[in-house]
């Protein structure tokens, strides 16, 4: 780590976080964690881990490349690629083992213009050879409910699409679900519409003797706020990294924050009364002050629109966001931070840096493993005060899983071991 900024990412957090979720759950249910988009900004491989080791029993994605870089990396656990999938896409997915979404009849007659694999030759009762079996795809049927997003708009039209699938000899039908649009709002009216209309399709489909297999519908927000919304899994996602999905209701569980962001002091300047701070000199210093530089900007995903309204913490006390914040660089007013010098640890979000953690202790500790001389303050019950993702969403004028999904990639996770 030759630049001090670094996110530590508490997988024993994610891990107790899932087994809290799956202790509102009923024991026959399935607890699929979502772990798209580099697992929401954590690292797929490292949250897929911790979630599996919490109770998850499915894994959720929204690509077949990012099902296949999770069985690459040795994840075994049914995923289920949640958006749409081309079709040699289905194909990929069908040789790894991985479930789709369909939620259009034309993406089943797509499959059947592509070469398609069949398994491995079946022997016959005589001991020879016989034809290999087509390879089938478990596809989840998707219905749009509300959401005006995917998946087919009524009862009737989901019965023609189950039945298509059916058919299908590349196919095999393993779930039926619907995603709700409101579930995290106040009122629960919109979500309660959507369940009805879901319920609607589920029976049609029953009647039309088909089997829908594994029915889904919540969220982190249902899964918490609503057992009888169940059905045979949730989906949940950022419940599992320690974030409520809206602050009208409070989790019946505590949930951990599994994200924390962090970049050490470069330098410390006295500026005097009219020094200005950044491009386009948007804060003219008031009086003689201190002003911090830290090494991370918008490219690492800490958003442009946080300059001059967010703060840091240093050792638990804020130091308010200063000019513009750079591409790579922000600056930070300590004059009240008498205290803070060069290679101090800075807070950008999570729970804050204690003071032990200078860029001098935590760049010879990144030489053999940076996560030895972190953990042992995330594993301690302490009373370190947090910067949370939702106030800084709120600033930011957005929600606290764009902030967790924009951190960069170049930012090294520190991953804590389970
Ligand atoms: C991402 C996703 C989820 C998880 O949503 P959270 O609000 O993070 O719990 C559930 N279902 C689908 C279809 C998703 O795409």
């Amino acid at each position: 780590m030759f630049r001090p900024t670094f996110a530590v990412v508490d997988a024993p957090a994610i891990r107790a976080n899932v087994a809290a979720v799956r202790s509102l759950l009923q024991s026959d249910k399935r607890l699929l964690v979502a772990v798209k988009a580099d697992g929401y900004g954590h690292g797929a491989a490292a949250a897929a881990e911790a979630a599996l080791a919490g109770g998850a029993t499915d894994l959720g994605v929204a690509s077949v490349e990012e099902a296949v870089a999770l069985r690459e990396a040795d994840v075994t656990a049914p995923i289920l690629v949640l958006g749409v999938s081309s079709a040699v896409g289905v194909r990929a997915a069908a040789e790894f083992g991985v479930t789709v979404t369909v939620g259009r009849i034309e993406e089943v007659d797509e499959l059947d213009k592509i070469p398609w694999p069949t398994t491995s030759v079946t022997p016959t009762s005589a001991g020879a050879e016989g034809p290999g079996r087509t390879l089938r795809a478990k596809v989840h049927l998707k219905i749009d409910t509300g959401m005006s997003r995917l998946g087919v708009r009524s009862a009737a039209d989901a019965v023609l699409l189950a039945k298509r699938i059916v058919a299908s000899e590349r196919l095999e039908l393993a779930g039926v679900f619907t995603h709700l649009a409101c579930a995290d709002a106040s009122s629960l009216a919109h979500a309660q519409a959507q369940i009805e209309r879901f319920q609607e399709a589920l029976s049609a489909l029953r009647k039309a003797g088909i089997d829908p297999g594994i029915v889904h519908a919540a969220n982190s927000a249902a899964a918490l706020r609503r057992p009888d919304w169940h059905f045979d899994m949730v989906r949940v996602g950022i419940a599992a990294y320690g974030y409520g999905p809206a602050r009208v209701f409070d989790s019946p569980v505590p949930l951990l924050p599994a994200l924390h962001l962090y970049s050490c002091v470069t330098r410390v300047a006295t500026l005097q009364a009219g020094d200005t701070v950044g491009y386009g000199a948007t804060f003219t210093a008031p009086r003689e002050m201190r002003v911090a530089t830290l090494p991370v900007g918008y490219a690492d995903g800490y958003f442009r629109i946080l300059s001059n309204r967010a703060s840091v913490l240093f050792h638990g006390r804020r130091a308010p966001v200063v000019g513009n914040v750079c591409m790579d660089q922000l600056m930070v007013d300590v004059t009240e931070l008498p205290e803070v010098t060069v290679g101090d640890c800075a807070t950008l979000y999570g729970r804050s840096a204690p003071e032990s953690w200078t860029a001098e202790r935590l760049s010879a500790a990144a030489e053999n493993d940076l996560s030895v001389f972190v953990g042992p303050f995330f594993l301690a019950e302490n009373s370190a005060s947090v910067l949370s993702l939702d106030e800084l969403a709120d600033l930011a004028g957005t929600i606290s899983y764009e902030l967790m999904c924009a951190l960069s990639p170049r930012v090294p996770r520190v991953v804590l071991s389970l």
